[in-house]
């Protein structure tokens, strides 16, 4: 499903700085993959190659055997509002649209129906619990309730690569687990391949696997067997192999 093939990535500048050597990865199709590794390994870095946000200095992106760095600018713009959706962090809702408004937005841009965009708002606010949210502002809502909706509206248009970037780094530990629970479900129900970047352990646990980078270079890899627990232990102790910032593995949750 996404191939990546050699990637690297030099940010030019006053100083230039090699973000990524020889990164290699197969991702299978409905995959729910988690990328981690300390702050500044290159985790952002390799979610925008694949994004398409970013390009790579050298290698090979394929999503769904399709290099979207081939294509024309138009072109790159549909196979990102139709291929991929988006979370990240800090929700990206914008504040002058109502949450409903916010969710239906990558409809709105593709010019769709009034009728299928209520159809398709209605099936998604069902499935993420937030059919009150619609009406009210982005600051009404609270955090946990704002990444609902940032999820909503990042598979309204059933995108077969979801991608997220720390989604649960501004929440607490009961929004964590409510939003991991729901990626956990849009992957097994709709099998959405999705990744994740995370430095918590606890939301890595639900991936079935969990690639290690360091330094831009891949570290580790290890996949989850039918226990969550275990494997969230398994990750703690990679973690701690890996060293790094420690801020990025304490606390450790249970
Ligand atoms: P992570 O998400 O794992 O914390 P990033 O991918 O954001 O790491 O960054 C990896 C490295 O690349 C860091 O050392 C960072 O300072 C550097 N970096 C990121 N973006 C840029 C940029 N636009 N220009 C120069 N250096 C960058
Ligand atoms: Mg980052």
């Amino acid at each position: 499903m996404l191939r990546i093939r050699n990637l690297n990535k030099i940010y030019a500048g006053k100083v230039t700085y090699q973000a990524l050597s020889d990164i290699t990865m197969v991702i299978a199709q409905g995959e729910f993959v988690g990328i981690m590794g300390p702050s500044g390994s290159g985790k952002t870095t390799l979610l925008n190659m694949v994004s398409t946000i970013d390009l790579p200095t050298s290698g090979e992106v394929l999503i769904n055997g399709k290099n979207p760095y081939t294509l024309s600018k138009r072109q790159l713009a549909l196979f990102r509002r139709h291929e991929l959706g988006f979370v990240f962090q800090d929700f990206n809702l914008l504040d002058t649209l109502t949450i409903g408004e916010n969710i239906v937005l990558p409809l709105t841009l593709d010019k769709r129906s009034v009728n299928e965009m209520d159809e398709r708002l209605e099936c998604v606010t069902q499935q993420l619990g937030i059919q009150d949210l619609c009406n009210k502002r982005t600051y009404e809502v609270s955090g946990g309730q704002a990444q609902r909706a940032a999820i909503a509206r990042a598979i309204i248009h059933t995108p077969s690569l979801l991608l997220a970037d720390e989604p649960t780094g501004n929440l607490d530990s009961k929004a964590t687990c409510d939003i991991m629970g729901i990626l956990e479900r849009i992957n097994q129900t709709q099998g959405t391949t999705t990744l994740l970047v995370t430095h918590d352990a606890f939301a890595a646990s639900y991936c079935h696997r969990i690639i290690f980078i360091k330094d831009g270079r891949f570290y580790n890899e290890i996949r989850r067997g039918t226990n969550r627990q275990i494997f969230y232990q398994q990750i703690v102790d990679v973690l701690a192999l890996l060293g790094g910032n420690t801020d990025d593995v304490l606390p450790i949750r249970q």
